[in-house]
């Protein structure tokens, strides 16, 4: 068995709000005069379910105010990932929303990008940025979004799309949707985690979607397995967020390992890793573990991060280099 922490990494389906370190989270709240509750593991912010998620997400909103508080958590980011492996990642942040609440739109994901930038400097990691948008959340906001993307392309925001819970229906985003394709802006949206096939070709096709953030219940329906896999549609599978968020049951039973030998390409992420306590690095380990997959296996879980990524064609061949080169050199 090799090294997972030496294998090099693509990061797809993370989100900048879910990887704040909870020390940094105090400082931050006690900062800005916010009351975090005590007690219990993690200082009172232990995460328990899906209600728990929730109030833990609008906590964090809560205390992110300040320029330099989005550059931190951005800076951290870098850091906390250059650590455990990951070489390239595309973080998802929810700009408009913050930008909104804060009364200031672009703030926010400028200090993101600022963050991003010296952490890039500092720990060699190259980083790119999806923002995502609520589904709940207004027609209106999902077009400042766009906006967002399109000014701060070159700065490298590379994709936008919608989250949140999939009961609500892409269909009023349409209108966005297709002047995001006209503008050259791909989009990527979560779908196929909490709903069924229909939530898949919803994003396929009115969507538009070039991956799947989850993805997972694909498995529903065999004949879009097929088109998923022909399409070739990545699957953005985080198998320990879906059993901490009760979208499936023990590790042991996720359908990682049918995805795989369905033939679609599947890459491994992390979700929410702050909240329920994994890393990249450790989703790679938990994943050997509960399926007994072999280095090659890892190998190919880190290939089909690269390949399903927005990386520059040089980023992604010295990354194809060095997971060879992993595999080349001798196991432990
Ligand atoms: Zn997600």
């Amino acid at each position: 068995m090799r090294d997972v922490s030496a294998l090099p990494k693509a990061h797809l389906h993370v989100h900048l709000e879910s990887t704040v370190r909870w020390d940094t989270l105090r400082d931050i709240a006690a900062a800005n005069g916010v009351a975090l509750p005590t007690g219990g593991d993690g200082g009172g912010l232990a995460f328990t379910g899906f209600r728990g998620f929730a109030d833990h997400n609008s906590l964090v909103r809560s205390c992110l105010r300040r320029p330099e508080d989005f550059a931190r958590v951005a800076r951290e980011f870098c850091a906390d990932e250059a650590a455990q492996g990951t070489r390239y990642a595309e973080v998802t942040f929810t700009a408009a929303a913050h930008g909104e609440r804060l009364g200031r739109p672009r703030m926010p994901l400028e200090a993101v990008l600022h963050g991003l930038a010296e952490g890039r400097a500092a720990h060699g990691i190259e980083v790119r940025v999806l923002l995502d948008h609520s589904r709940r959340r207004s027609v209106d906001r999902f077009r400042r979004t766009l906006d967002l993307a399109v000014e701060h392309a070159d700065a490298g925001v590379v994709a936008i799309g919608v989250a949140g819970e999939e009961s609500y229906p892409l269909a009023p985003f349409a209108g966005v949707v297709a002047d995001a394709a006209a503008a050259g802006v791909p989009l990527v949206h979560h779908a196929g985690e909490a709903c069924g096939p229909d939530s898949v070709r919803e994003a396929l096709t009115l969507g538009r979607t070039r991956r799947l953030g989850h993805g997972i219940r694909v498995l529903d329906d065999a004949r879009l397995v097929a088109e998923v896999r022909d399409r070739g549609i990545p699957l953005e599978v985080c198998p320990s967020s879906n059993v901490a968020l009760g979208f499936a049951g023990a590790l042991a039973d996720h359908p990682l390992p049918r995805l795989r030998d369905a033939g679609l390409a599947v890459t491994l992420n992390t979700d929410v890793p702050a909240i329920i306590g994994t890393t990249l690095t450790g989703e790679y380990e938990r994943v050997r573990d509960a399926f007994g997959y072999t280095d090659d296996d890892l190998a190919d879980l880190a290939r089909a991060g690269v390949d399903a990524s927005f990386a520059p064609a040089d980023t992604r061949a010295r990354l194809h280099r060095g997971i060879d080169a992993w595999l080349a050199a001798p196991a432990a």
